[in-house]
């Protein structure tokens, strides 16, 4: 049997891990590094770049290089989190034929699940010259908060990269495994991740073996990228106030600044002053102008000190849906790049009421947690028992606009329950379902994942036929419906067409645009 690895795909960067002799390893690239970026370029010359490579070339070629996909993945066009992206990235989003969002790299457009692709491929490239032969299965992350259209996308970039996802798990619920790995101690632990563009949160209680998920939430648009933003925004209006220049429409300027933010932020986690020099970043009738200015860690705490409450409401919100209170949670740990910023780390203990572990390195955690799971999906005896639970509501619009839950977020998964419907009108022959994921009672507020027609029911007065549909959401957080007319017994497909994922026939045919020699670079 061939080896299954572990695979964080993440918005900002990605990593790889395996198990090797029992012991998780991460596996580092051909630089050395044990994460890579999650970024794609088409180079001016048409070479695609993955990784380091695109990373390198973002400044001179960012309206080809792209980053931070994971933000748009699974998300319609018209959707306020794609809006808000599109003001910020310099690549062009563009509108999908299933309403998705894509992007335009080089003249060329791509659709998302294509771009993961590209980066979940670079990762099995990576463990395949580690491990030295083909590498075909693996066990893929995803932000715990991800919806099934999310789950789905990324489904699909497993196949297009040839890669066969065994099981996805969500990120939270990854490092708690590998915390736990090792240990017996029966306790309550809280995951706090907060990487480039998401945040999740999960409250699990941990056993011998039983790694059991109590609560999730989380924000699928909070995330470093939030932070730096905030940073552009300050210099940029502090150049304006000082040279009298927007930079706000020159797409070269706008990446430097943005790349130079996020260097300042980091810094700030070490030091408390650092200065931001940006020679030539613009050019008026006065000459080339530059921009140079200090900026202390008490200006980023001030800039940013909201972004660090909304997270920990959502926290508050976790708690209350596991009904733990912070006393009965026996660690925090913090996972994600961005939980290195030391006012985070404060603001994380005072509301728990306790210093966050140290024990774990918050980059790897997640892929470790992945080939851990790996392991235990492929091993003959089964010794770790994984119990997550789907992060979001998922039911049907029913009369009047309102939302019918049929199963409750933090719900164990696998899960399935059924429902009957019937007929509003006499001789109706056909029944139209919309399936939604979300919180609100209010039906056109949530997700819709889809929407499906029963037909062909028997000619009958109305609320007389009986067809029962099935939800089921599986371990990988994914939702199935069927169906039966109750009557007949007959079993109905179906198949649900969610607007944001890509069609069979779509994913074909950008397998076949995408032979594997035209993505593998070397680092
Ligand atoms: P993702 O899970 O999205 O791939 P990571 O966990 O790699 O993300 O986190 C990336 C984020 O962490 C980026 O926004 C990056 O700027 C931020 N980050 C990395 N190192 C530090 C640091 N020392 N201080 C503050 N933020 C950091
Ligand atoms: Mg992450």
């Amino acid at each position: 049997m061939g080896h299954v690895i572990g695979i964080d795909l993440g918005t900002t960067n990605s990593c790889v891990a395996i198990v090797e002799n029992g012991q998780p390893t991460v596996i580092p690239n051909a630089g050395g590094y044990k994460t890579t970026p999650s970024m794609f370029a088409v180079s001016q010359d048409g070479k695609r770049l993955v990784g380091h490579l695109a990373k390198r070339q973002a400044i001179t070629n960012c309206t080809s290089t792209a980053y931070g996909v994971k933000r748009l993945i699974g998300r319609r066009f018209d959707s306020e989190e794609v809006t808000k992206t599109a003001e910020f990235v310099p690549y062009e989003i563009i509108r999908g034929s299933n309403d998705d969002a894509r992007l335009q790299l080089a003249e060329k457009i791509f659709t998302c699940p294509e771009i993961a692709a590209i980066i979940l491929r670079e990762m099995k490239r990576v463990a395949q010259e580690y491990v030295g032969e083909p590498v075909e299965e693996a066990v893929v992350t995803v932000p715990a908060y991800f919806n099934d259209t999310q789950r789905q996308c990324t489904k699909d970039a497993g196949k297009i990269a040839g890669l066969e996802i065994l099981r996805i798990i969500n990120e939270p619920t990854a490092a708690a495994l590998s915390y736990g790995f090792g240990r017996s101690d029966e306790e309550t632990i809280a995951i706090y991740d907060l990487g480039g563009g998401t945040f999740d949160i999960s409250i699990l209680s941990m056993g011998d073996g039983v790694v059991e998920v109590l609560s999730t939430n989380g924000n699928t648009f909070l995330g470093g990228e939030d932070f730096d933003r905030r940073i552009v925004d300050h210099l940029n209006a502090w150049f304006v106030d000082n040279d009298g220049i927007d930079l706000r429409n020159d797409a070269m300027a706008m990446q430097r600044l943005k790349d130079a933010a996020e260097k300042a932020k980091c810094d700030l986690s070490a030091r408390d002053v650092t200065e931001i020099n940006l020679p030539f970043i613009a050019t008026d009738e006065r000459g080339p102008r530059h921009l140079n200015v200090e900026i202390t860690r008490d200006t980023l705490e001030s800039l940013c000190h909201d972004l660090v409450s909304q997270s920990l409401k959502t926290c508050e919100a976790c708690m209350r849906d596991a009904k733990v209170g912070p006393d009965q949670i026996d660690r925090v740990i913090l996972v994600g790049g961005q939980t290195r910023m030391p006012f985070l780390q404060t603001a994380v203990a005072e509301f728990f009421g306790k210093r966050p572990h140290k024990g774990v390195n918050p980059d790897e955690v997640v892929a470790i947690g992945a080939a851990l799971q790996a392991e235990a999906l492929t091993a003959d005896e089964k010794d770790l028992l994984l119990l997550d639970v789907t992060p979001l509501s998922l039911g049907i619009a029913t009369f009047g606009g309102r939302f019918a839950t049929l199963i409750e977020r933090n719900t164990t998964v696998p899960v399935r329950r059924s429902h009957v419907f019937t007929t509003t009108r006499d001789d109706q022959r056909d029944v139209k379902v919309r399936v939604l994921q979300g919180e609100s009672e209010v039906a056109a507020e949530n997700d819709l994942l889809g929407e499906f027609v029963l037909s062909g029911i028997k000619p009958a007065s109305k609320g007389e036929p009986e067809i029962e549909v099935s939800f089921d959401i599986d371990a990988n957080g994914i939702v199935n419906v069927s169906a039966r007319d109750k009557a007949t017994g007959l079993e109905q497909s179906i198949t649900v067409n969610a607007a944001s994922t890509l069609s069979d026939e779509e994913i074909q045919r950008i397998i076949e645009e995408n032979p594997p020699d035209a993505i593998a670079l070397k680092v």
